[in-house]
């Protein structure tokens, strides 16, 4: 691939920044030390967790492509940035749930642990001053958000996207809990997995049912605790012999 310029900042989220490139169909994606919980309400740095961040996604980006699941990365170019695939982003968030924890038991009275018989999909509206409200279908392609072919077909790839990570875990003994995913068009309006997957976007759990993600954050203030779990999820997945590949081939 050409060699892309870094050109002015796109967007600043709470834990990323995009930023445009030389190529219009490109972007930079650097990974932020931020970490927030309750949309902003809780705020903090953690040294390097930009670092793990990016290092744990683009491990779980290349093992998805070998799945044959589209993503937006392209590939990482440092240890904070990746070039990914510009994309037009759908404004909702495609929660899958395995397990309850967070916002579902708090909603419905659920035991946190409960296992759902079937994954169950939530969506969510994308919106910080909302905070991210759920939302029903009928709403989702009402307001444009996305059509319904987009809409079934989002579904489709969650689902597929959630039965490889529980895969992928499963390799480490742990659990994984639930994920939040985002998805966008490219410039051939194909669907594509775009944001990022990591401890800021899934709940984890050992088997003693200890979290390894980022509600140690959102539960306590202990930062060394936290930064020890984004390290230690970085090193088994990195740097940690499973005496297998990550190639779904050999799950
Ligand atoms: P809950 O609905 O319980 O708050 O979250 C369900 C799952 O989606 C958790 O794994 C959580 O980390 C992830 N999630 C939900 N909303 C967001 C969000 O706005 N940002 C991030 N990074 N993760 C989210």
């Amino acid at each position: 691939m050409i060699e892309l310029e870094k050109f002015d900042k796109m967007y600043e989220g709470k834990a990323k920044i995009l930023y445009e490139t030389s190529d219009p169909n490109y972007l930079i994606q650097y990974f932020k030390d931020d970490i927030t919980a309750g949309n902003g309400e809780k705020k903090d740095t953690l040294a390097k967790k930009g670092i793990y961040n990016q290092s744990i996604c683009t491990t779980i980006y290349e093992y998805l492509s070998e799945c044959k699941i589209d993503t937006h990365l392209i590939k990482s170019i440092n240890s904070r940035e990746q070039i990914v695939k510009k994309l037009s982003m759908f404004p909702i968030e495609v929660i899958i749930r395995n397990h309850a924890a967070g916002s579902i038991c708090r909603r419905y009275n659920i035991r946190k642990g409960h296992k759902f018989s079937t994954p169950l999909l939530e969506l969510f509206y994308k919106n910080d001053s909302l905070n991210d409200p759920l939302v029903v279908d009928a709403l989702v392609t009402e307001m444009n958000w996305c059509d319904n072919y987009e809409l079934k077909e989002i579904r489709q790839i969650a689902h597929i996207v959630n039965h490889r990570m529980i895969e992928f875990w499963n390799q480490y003994n742990i659990t994984l809990v639930d994920a939040k995913y985002e998805f966008g068009l490219d410039c051939n309006l194909k669907i594509i997995l775009g944001d990022e997957i990591t401890p800021d976007t899934q709940r984890l759990w050992n088997k003693e049912g200890e979290s390894l993600d980022k509600d140690i954050f959102r539960e306590g203030n202990d930062m060394l605790k936290v930064s020890s779990v984004y390290e230690h999820i970085n090193a088994l997945i990195n740097y940690q012999s499973i005496g297998q590949s990550h190639n779904p081939d050999y799950l």
